[in-house]
């Protein structure tokens, strides 16, 4: 008997299952519309232009690898709280808030999920149904049961927003409800700022310990649209919540692994206990962040220029991820599908649940090569001038 004989084979995550599978097809138009990520209109990962004059005056004025400090780059983690809070936030100017740098939004919501079962061992945690796959994952890896609040409404293409708040208010004191800052990932419905007051409300008065997770910010309306959520649990009092940063669409720096976990407190002192505590779960898990990514990042949002150009890149895939949205409703309609799809301009960010079925989905990928994942959610921002009109035919062969 070898130590590992017992090991059980684990299940292949069914969307790199789908990358492979994608490869291995020899269909002539194939379209992956599995992954997560954005391709410009030519099918290609972007690499931005603003990262691309940032890591050149990186490699101009090269410097030596030393350490970071546990919690990261200091000018990044700046940063960072502007972007989330707004450069002039009260919150910021007191001293409230605790910011690391973490290994991509991943990160951050793992070493916020560690600080959190040390702190309330027992405490449980919610995630919408459906959620990004790896949030269930994550928070179970760190100890925690995890249930589900209600969120999608298959039947009227939105959100169950009285089954979720009648969820919220059910939960006991101290549970840990992540919530989608904006682009929800799988659905691509989000809430309204109205809805939000009332999430925000029964946060306050059941005790709940509220977890955003912000990996789109940017990809909705924009920058400070998307980040309005946090603005609003500030104007209404929360004084503890955590916020996880992702870089990896925004900046399309995937592979960097750019992120960063703030965690709202109540007053300085409370803060320096806290980000105290952050440190030893980033310590004890990998001791200190890398450097390249963080300080490319940190470089962009510091230039003035390049920040600009950021904002505009990021306005670009934006806008063009819009596009798709109103041109696939309209080429589906024109293909004289019945259906009405109109829902698809309403979702935002870089996915869309089609309300397609698993059958469906399976035609789409048999037949004509076009992949999505079975829940029937495809990347609206793997759509493209070229390939669009290769999906709606597919589309408008299966339903
Ligand atoms: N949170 C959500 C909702 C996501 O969709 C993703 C990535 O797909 C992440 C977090 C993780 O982002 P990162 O790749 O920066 O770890």
């Amino acid at each position: 008997m070898t130590l590992f004989a017992a090991v059980e084979l684990a299940p292949r995550d069914p969307i790199l299952g789908l990358n492979e599978q994608f490869a291995a097809d020899t269909h002539p138009a194939k379209v992956n519309l599995g992954v997560g990520v954005y391709f410009d209109d030519a099918g290609k990962l972007p690499l931005l232009a603003c990262v691309k004059a940032a890591e050149a005056a990186m490699t101009e004025a090269a410097k030596p690898r030393g350490y970071l400090p546990i919690d990261g780059i200091a000018a990044y983690d700046k940063a960072v709280q502007g972007l989330v809070f707004g450069a002039d936030s009260a919150v910021l100017k007191a001293g409230r808030v605790a910011t690391v740098q973490a290994i991509g939004g991943t990160g951050g919501l793992k070493v916020g999920a560690d600080f959190l079962k040390k702190l309330n061992p027992t405490a449980k945690v919610l995630i919408s149904d459906p959620s990004w796959e790896n949030h269930r994952a994550l928070f179970t890896n760190a100890g925690f049961e995890v249930g589900t609040y209600a969120y999608y409404d298959a039947d009227n293409r939105g959100v169950k927003f009285d089954a979720l708040l009648a969820d919220l208010d059910a939960a006991a004191a101290g549970t840990v409800v992540v919530l989608h800052a904006c682009c929800h990932n799988p659905t691509g419905y989000d809430i309204t700022p109205t809805q939000w007051d009332q999430v925000i409300a029964t946060v306050k008065a059941k005790g709940l310990v509220p977890f955003l997770d912000m990996a789109y910010q940017g990809f909705g309306d924009g920058i400070a649209e998307d980040g309005a959520v946090v603005q609003q649990f500030l104007a209404n009092g929360v004084d503890s919540f955590f916020v996880a940063t992702s870089f990896s669409k925004s900046f399309s720096l995937y592979g960097e692994r750019v992120g960063a976990l703030s965690v709202v407190c109540a007053d300085a002192d409370e803060q320096k206990r806290v980000l105290s505590q952050l440190k030893i779960a980033i310590r004890t898990n990998y001791s200190n962040p890398p450097t390249h990514g963080a300080q490319m990042v940190a470089t962009v949002l510091d230039t003035p220029a390049l920040r600009a150009q950021w904002e505009e890149e990021l306005a670009g895939m934006r806008v063009r991820i819009k596009q798709m949205r109103t041109l696939l409703v309209e080429k589906l309609a024109a293909a004289g599908v019945k259906t009405d799809f109109s829902f698809i301009t309403r979702q935002r960010g870089m996915f869309s649940y089609s309300g397609l079925s698993k059958a469906q989905m399976e035609r789409l990928r048999a037949e004509f090569g076009v992949y999505g994942v079975d829940s029937g959610r495809i990347c609206v921002a793997a759509l493209n001038s070229k390939n669009i009109d290769h999906v709606v035919a597919a589309i408008a062969a299966v339903v």
